[in-house]
Parts: structure tokens; sequence; C-alpha cells
């Protein structure tokens, strides 16, 4: 087949896509952050995940991100629009209490039943948490069994499977993740969509790799825009009211328009906080509008809140408010310090820059 064919099935793919769905939703798209509870994991050994190029001589349990710094972050995540994709980190990091006492003060804070990630929860336990989650997310990352076993040889997809029915039982909502350039093919599609039937799922974050240095993929190539939006479109329009989450990094934000062309709500991965107020967030939004989507929130204009006043309203322990303050003023001075570099790039005269 010539390369222009190519192009013209993938124009086509992309266009009854982006039809079905204009059909079913509204021209916006919202930025979702994923809040991180720790950078380690007691399973470690998935061959893409940085969480497994963690040493062994520090346990899992010992790399938590401290209750200030998480909750800070939702504060942020709060007031600058962004919807929260899920709370994470590694397998057997949180005890059930440690996270049932996080998951109400998230609810405090964000007013909202917020999406689960960590790993396969039981029945039980999901009732526990029931009055502060909307759903769970599998992190499946692929559905083809030989590749999965090979790529989570210690993560099967069974326990997600069974927990993905007691959420069906709980009334709780299910998403996936699914990461494009593992080394799943094309033929997997038909595998994807009986999965996503079978459990009913109500979203879909579709990643592409990043090759994580020390990891078996350091040296893998990271897959095209074409790639990634043609996994979103064929899903968007076998499901066009699937929620569809397109993660893009650093690297990738020149591929935006096209990914939510293919069909995605959303967007998530980019480093929203770090990189705030710079260029690159700047061409995110930029590349919503080329899209045609309103870009919800803001990755590039700084809030102007009372926000100790917003630490203060939460019923916590002084001690804890204290140091939720202190967190959230180091990521504000870095955020500033983003937004007035790039005035001042602006502002300065041609000649000088
Ligand atoms: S279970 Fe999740 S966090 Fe743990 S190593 Fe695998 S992908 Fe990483």
């Amino acid at each position: 087949m010539s390369t222009s064919s190519h192009s013209d099935d993938a124009e086509a793919l992309l266009g009854k896509a982006q039809e079905a769905y204009l059909a079913h939703f509204p021209p916006t798209v919202s930025f979702e952050r994923a809040v991180f509870f720790s950078w380690g994991c007691t399973i470690g050994d998935c061959q893409f995940c940085y969480m497994s190029t963690q040493p062994d001589s520090k346990k899992p349990t010992e790399t938590k991100r401290s209750n200030a710094s998480i909750l800070a972050e939702f504060i942020l995540a709060k007031h600058l629009g962004w919807d929260i994709g899920f709370f994470t980190g590694g397998i057997g990091v949180l005890k059930p209490d440690e996270l049932e006492f996080l998951l109400k003060a998230i609810f405090q804070i964000t007013n909202e039943k917020i999406w689960l990630s960590v790993g396969p929860v039981s029945k039980p336990l999901l009732q526990r948490y029931l009055p502060y989650i909307r759903g769970v997310v599998g992190s499946t990352e692929t559905i083809s069994p030989i590749l999965h076993k090979k790529v989570c040889p210690s993560k099967p997809l069974a326990p997600y499977e069974r927990m993905f029915e007691a959420a069906k039982e709980l009334n709780l909502e299910r998403a996936m993740t699914f990461i494009v350039g593992l080394g799943e093919t094309k033929d997997d599609l038909p595998l994807l969509i009986e999965f996503i039937q079978k459990y009913a799922i109500h979203k879909i974050h579709i990643y592409s790799l990043i090759p994580e240095k020390g990891t078996a993929y350091e040296h893998a190539t990271i897959p095209s825009k074409e790639e990634q939006a043609w996994w979103i479109a064929q899903l968007r329009i076998a499901f066009p009211i699937l929620n569809i989450q397109c993660g893009i990094w650093e690297d990738r934000v020149d591929r935006v328009s096209y990914l939510l062309n293919a069909g995605a709500n959303s967007i998530s991965k980019f480093k929203g906080l770090k990189l705030f107020g710079t260029p690159l967030a700047g061409q995110i939004e930029e590349q919503a509008i080329r899209a045609g989507r309103k870009f919800q929130g803001t990755l590039t204009k700084f809030p102007h809140i009372n926000w100790d006043a917003e630490v203060e309203r939460l019923s916590l322990e002084g001690e804890l408010k204290e140091y939720i303050k202190k967190a959230l003023h180091n990521y504000l001075h870095q955020m500033k310090k983003n937004v007035e570099t790039l005035k001042n790039r602006e502002s300065a005269p041609i000649a000088a820059q």
C-alpha cells in the first residue's frame, strides 16, 4: 500500500473519531493530575516503570511522600482547575488506615470523590473507601496475555479483574491504563475492546511509553503520535462515550492537538506543577485551541488565592496544617518563579535575548 493511502486511512480514522467525540462531548479539554504518594513499590519489577529502578536497600514503605506535600498538591490542583486523574503510588506502600486518612482529608479539599489506583483492592476495603472514591483504576498496562506476563511478571491481570467485578457490585466506576509502545500490535485491539466490554470500563488512560533510565525499555523507541492516536481513535469509535485520557510527556507536547482530534477527553502526565508557567505549559494550552477545544483550568496563569485560609478551613490537626502551608508555599514559589522568568524573557529587548 502506498504512503499516501496510509495517511488517507489515518485521516479518515481521525475524522470519524472526532465526529464521534463531538457528538457526545463538549469541545473542551481538561488537564488531569495524577497525585503520587510514593516513589517505591512492593511489586517493583514491571519492566517499564521507574519504580522498578529504586535501589533494593530502600524499603518501599520508606519512599512515602509526606502527607503535607500530598495534601498541598491537591489544594493547588483544585485552584488551578485541574481534575484529579487518580490518587496513586506503589502497591503495598500505604496501610489501609494511612490511605483512609488521606482519602478523607483529600475529600475535604476537593469536595469530590476521586479515582483510586493502588493496585488490586479487595471488596471489603473498597467498601471502607466508598465515601471518598468514585471509582478504581486498574493499572493493567497491556491486555495481551503473553506481553503482560513479560512486562509485568509480578502483577497479573486476574486480581484487577476481580477488583473490577467487586467495583461493579459496589456501583463504583472502573478505569484502566494502556501503554502504547510496550510491544502490542494492532491485532491486540479486539482483546482490548473485549476487556472494556467485559468489565464495563468507564475510562481508559492511553499513555505512550516513556523509556525510563535503568529499565528494560531505556533504549526503546518512543511511539509516534500516529501510533498513540490510532488506539485513541479506534476506542473512540468503538465506545463513543468512553472517557479517554491521553498521557503526554514534556517531550511530546506538540502532539496534543493531534491526540485530541483522535477523540481524547483530557490530557495527563505532563509535569504541571514543575513546568507551570513555562513555554511548554503554554504550548499545551495553544495545542488545545488548535484542536478547537476550550482548555479547562490553567497551566500558565498564577492564581491569587488566600492559600493559608484554604488550609485553615480544613479540620486537620494544627501541626499538619502548618506543614501543608509550608509545602504549598514551596510549590507556589517555584511556580511564581517560572511565570516571572517567562514574563522577563518576553519583555526583554530582542537583541538581549
Ligand atoms: S506495580 Fe505499578 S508502581 Fe509497581 S512496579 Fe509495577 S507499574 Fe510500577
